[in-house]
């Protein structure tokens, strides 16, 4: 499968009156068309900042200081502003968690759309842009009457339908979904899941599924991505991951999971608290927590092991 987006050594900071954040250190990460890639990890590991770092999203004072985010073979990092906004929605669309914070409440969701399309393309009349708008409202099984709602209208769960609406009227190739289903109850959830997966064939799209939630990467993703104190503890196809987790934090945070199928008297639960991103742990940023640490992990920071589609870091396997 062609890579459509490769990160390379990102690292992010966060410079504060204490000291300086250091939120993604070295991360690599490849996209490859049309798959769904699950990136998760506990609150505060990064996986956020990483999001919105490739589309240049990030609240000051967050800034990329190292790295390289290409898309097609070119830089993100390194692009004009002009270039990069042109990119934003019409090649790299971005839902988040919340969809009421996205959209505007004075403004009909008509005007909403309307004014996406147009400035990515002046010259579209508004007749057009609203059949445009329709056009994927009826795609995503939305009356297009509903256009003419404000969002305050709408529930929670068709809010955030529309928000995909907006992210997919420019036609983008990749989708960076960010927590996409915190705001949803279990039923609207399971209904959105299937929505986005029967988007992705229909519109042929690449998703970055970012969440803490294990179990609708469990349900959607192909493969899986798991962050841990700003970097990538383990990358693989969600089976390999799910069924054999070989990174010590993955093991733990899946153990950390109730499962119905197994008799668990009690949940497992992992010793210590995530690392301070101010003043990372040498070597392994996981090794305070790590029951299986070595002398070497108090020093130096893993490599990246492993074969076919699996890499780890961790020592373990070096
Ligand atoms: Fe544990 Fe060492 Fe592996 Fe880190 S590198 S996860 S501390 S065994």
């Amino acid at each position: 499968m062609k890579t459509i987006l490769e990160i390379k050594n990102l690292h992010v900071h966060f410079p504060i009156n204490i000291g300086t954040v250091r939120a993604v250190q070295g991360v690599d990460l490849e996209l490859r068309q049309g798959e769904v890639m699950g990136l998760v990890g506990e609150s505060g590991c990064g996986k956020s900042t990483l999001g919105f770092s490739i589309l240049r999203l990030l609240r000051p004072p967050g800034e990329i200081v190292e790295g390289e985010i290409l898309y097609h073979g070119r830089d993100l990092v390194r692009m004009e502003e002009k270039e990069l906004l042109s990119l934003r929605g019409n090649n790299i669309s971005m839902i988040f968690q919340d969809p009421l914070t996205s959209l505007n409440p004075l403004f009909r969701i008509d005007e909403q759309f309307i004014e996406t399309i147009k400035t990515h393309d002046p010259q579209i009349s508004k007749q057009e842009a609203f059949k445009k708008a329709a056009q994927v409202l009826e795609s995503l099984g939305i009356s297009p009457e509903r256009l003419l709602e404000y969002p305050h209208q709408m529930s929670g769960g068709m809010r955030q339908r529309i928000m995909i609406g907006m992210a997919l009227v420019l036609d983008p190739d990749l989708l960076i979904a960010d927590e996409p289903t915190t705001s949803l109850d279990v039923i609207v959830e399971a209904q959105f899941l299937d929505l986005l997966n029967e988007l992705r064939r229909q519109y042929d799209l690449t998703i970055l599924l970012i969440t803490h939630n294990l179990g609708i990467v469990a349900q959607l993703a192909d493969r899986v991505t798991v962050m841990y104190g700003g970097t990538i503890a383990e990358t693989g196809k969600a089976e390999s991951i799910f069924g054999n987790p070989l990174h010590p934090y993955t093991q733990g945070l899946l153990a950390s999971i109730p499962n119905i199928k197994l008799d668990q008297p009690e949940l497992h639960t992992m010793e210590g608290s995530p690392p301070d991103l101010v003043a990372p742990p040498p070597g392994c940023v996981f090794h305070p927590r790590c029951p299986r640490a070595m002398d070497i992990c108090k020093k130096e920071r893993p490599k990246a092991f492993g074969k076919d589609d699996r890499i780890v870091r961790c020592w373990l396997y070096g």
